[in-house]
C-alpha cells in the first residue's frame, strides 16, 4: 500500500523545457538515497556540489548537475530534500525523472504536494500557502509585494496575536465563572475582558475595511470599454494592449463577446474588457452580446465610454445603461477633426457632468499616453500605497464571522451573561461554505482549555 505521507516524491520544479537549467526536487525519507544512487554521493548539507548524474540501471552518464542536500526537518517541506540542477533539455529531464521513478519508494509528486507537505509539517500556515500561490501567480509589482508579505506571515502572525488576545479575554471570563466564590478573585473581571474584546473588534473591522482592495489586487482593477458600435473600442484596446487582442472591423457590431486583456500599469494590475457596442438591435446574437456587455460594464470598477468624435454627445444616450459605475468619457477619432474644432470641443464641457473627458485617436495614438498616465494614477489611488492584510474571500468571510461574534459578546457582556460570553468567545467555530468536516473536539476546545490554564495561573500569581 502506498503511504501518501511516507512516500518520497519528486518533480520537475522549474518551468517548461527546453530551458538552460531544470530543477528536479525530491522530498521524503528516501531523498538522500535517491541522490546517492544518481549522483554517487551526497553533498554537504546546503552546499552546492558538481556531480555526474548516471542512470543507475545502465551506469551511463546522463548529465553533469549541481546537487544540493537539505536534511529535514529544517527544509522547505520539513522532510529530507535533494535537488538536482540539470541542463534543461527534454531528454535530460525525461532520463532523470525515469531513473528516479524506478527507485523503490519514489513516485512523481502530485500538483501542490511539496507545499502540502510543508503545510502538514508546520513549515507554512494556510495564509502563507495562499501567499506562495499568489507570489507564483503575481504578474505585477503590487501583486508581488502583497503576495510576498502574505507568504512572510503578515496575516498569519496578526491572526496569532488576535487569537492570543481572545484567549486572554476568555481567561478573565473563565476566572469569573469558575472561581468567583473564592475570596481573592477581583469582582470585575468582565469589564477588562470586554475592553480586550472591543480592541480586537476594532482592529478586525479595520482589516475588513481594506479587504475589497486586497482581493481586487489579486484579480486586477476591472476597466470596461463600452460605448456605441464602431466607436473604436476594439482599436483602443489593441493600442493599449499593443497587440491584436480584439477583432477590429469597420462593420458595426462585430465584438459580440467580452474580450479581456490583462495589463501591468505602473505595477498595478488592470483588466481591460472590450464589450460589444451597446445599442438597440434586432439581431438575437448581438442582443446577447449587448446584454453581456452591459452586465460586465455595470460590475466594472471604471467604465470608459468611447464614442466617435464626429458624432458628438448624442451617442451618450445609452450611457445610463451601464449603471452607476464611475465613467470616463473617451472621445475617439479626433484625428478626423480639424485642430480648431478639437480645441473648441475641449473648452466646452459638452456633457455638463463632472466626468473626466479624454480626446484621443486610437489609430494614430494622439492623446493615448496622457490617457494611460491618468489610468495608471487612478489604479494607484484605487489600490493605495499600503498592502491590504486580507487578500481572499476566505479571509473576509472568516473575519466577518469573528466580528459578529465579538459584536454579540459586546452586546451581551454588560448584562452579566458570563456563559453566553464564554460561548461567543470560544464556542462558534467558523466553517467555510460546504465544508462539513468537523473540527476535532480537542482543537475546538483548545482556546477554552488554554484560557482556563491561563486563568488558574493568573490567580495563583495573585495569591
Ligand atoms: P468598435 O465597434 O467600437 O470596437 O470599433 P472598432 O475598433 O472596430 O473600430 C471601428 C472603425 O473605426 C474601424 O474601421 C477603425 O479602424 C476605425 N477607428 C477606430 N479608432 C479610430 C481613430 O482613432 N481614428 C480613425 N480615423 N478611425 C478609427
Amino acid at each position: 500500500m502506498p503511504d501518501p505521507i511516507r512516500d518520497t516524491i519528486f518533480a520537475l520544479s522549474s518551468g517548461r523545457p527546453p530551458a538552460a537549467i531544470a530543477v528536479v526536487r525530491i522530498s521524503g525519507p528516501r531523498a538522500g538515497d535517491a541522490l546517492t544512487v544518481l549522483a554517487g554521493r551526497l553533498p554537504e548539507p546546503r552546499k552546492a556540489a558538481l556531480a555526474r548524474v548516471r542512470d543507475p540501471a545502465s551506469g551511463e552518464a546522463i548529465d553533469e548537475a549541481l546537487t544540493l542536500w537539505f536534511p529535514g526537518p529544517n527544509s522547505e517541506t520539513g522532510e529530507d530534500i535533494a535537488e538536482l540542477q540539470l541542463h534543461g533539455g527534454r531528454a535530460v529531464i525525461a532520463a532523470v525523472l525515469g531513473a528516479l521513478g524506478r527507485i523503490e519508494g519514489l513516485r512523481p509528486a502530485e500538483a501542490g504536494e511539496f507545499t502540502r507537505r510543508a503545510f502538514e509539517n508546520g513549515r507554512l500556515d494556510l495564509t502563507a500557502v495562499e501567499g506562495l500561490a499568489d507570489l507564483i501567480g503575481a504578474e505585477t509589482e503590487a501583486q508581488r509585494r502583497q503576495a510576498y508579505r502574505q507568504l512572510k506571515g503578515l496575516l498569519g502572525k496578526r491572526a496569532e496575536t488576535w487569537r492570543a488576545r481572545m484567549i486572554e479575554a476568555l481567561a478573565l471570563v473563565e476566572a469569573r465563572i469558575d472561581f468567583s466564590d473564592e475570596a481573592d478573585v477581583p469582582e470585575d473581571l468582565i469589564g477588562p475582558a470586554l475592553k480586550i474584546v472591543q480592541g480586537l473588534r476594532d482592529e478586525i473591522a479595520e482589516a475588513l475595511a481594506g479587504a475589497a482592495r486586497g482581493e481586487r489586487l489579486r484579480d486586477g482593477l476591472v476597466v470596461a470599454i463600452a460605448g456605441p458600435p464602431n466607436a473604436g473600442k476594439s482599436t483602443l484596446l489593441n493600442r493599449i494592449a499593443r497587440r491584436e487582442a480584439a477583432i477590429v472591423s469597420p462593420i458595426p457590431g462585430t465584438t459580440r463577446d467580452v474580450i479581456e486583456v490583462h495589463l501591468d500599469l505602473d505595477g498595478y494590475p488592470v483588466t481591460l474588457l472590450d464589450t460589444a457596442g451597446i445599442r438597440d438591435s434586432d439581431d438575437p446574437v448581438e442582443q446577447e452580446g449587448v446584454r453581456r456587455a452591459r452586465q460586465r460594464a455595470s460590475e466594472a470598477d471604471l467604465v470608459l465610454w468611447v464614442y466617435d468624435a464626429k458624432d458628438g454627445p448624442a451617442q451618450s444616450e445609452a450611457l445610463p445603461l451601464v449603471g452607476s459605475v464611475t465613467k470616463w468619457m473617451v472621445r475617439n477619432k479626433v484625428d478626423l477633426l480639424a485642430s480648431d474644432k478639437r480645441n473648441e470641443l475641449k473648452k466646452n464641457n459638452e456633457f455638463n457632468i463632472s466626468s473626466i473627458v479624454f480626446y484621443l485617436s486610437a489609430t494614430t495614438g494622439i492623446g493615448v499616453a496622457e490617457f494611460l498616465a491618468q489610468l495608471g494614477d487612478y489604479a494607484k489611488s484605487y489600490f493605495g500605497a499600503e498592502s491590504s492584510l486580507l487578500t481572499r474571500e476566505r479571509h473576509r468571510k472568516a473575519l466577518n464571522f469573528t466580528q459578529s461574534a465579538l459584536d454579540r459578546a459586546l452586546a451581551e457582556g454588560p448584562s452579566g451573561h458570563e456563559d453566553i460570553l464564554r460561548h461567543l468567545l470560544c464556542g462558534p467555530v467558523y466553517r467555510p461554505n460546504g465544508d462539513s468536516r468537523k473540527l476535532r473536539a480537542r482543537q475546538a476546545r483548545e482556546p477554552a482549555l488554554a484560557a482556563r490554564r491561563s486563568a488558574r495561573s493568573a490567580l495563583r500569581r495573585r495569591r
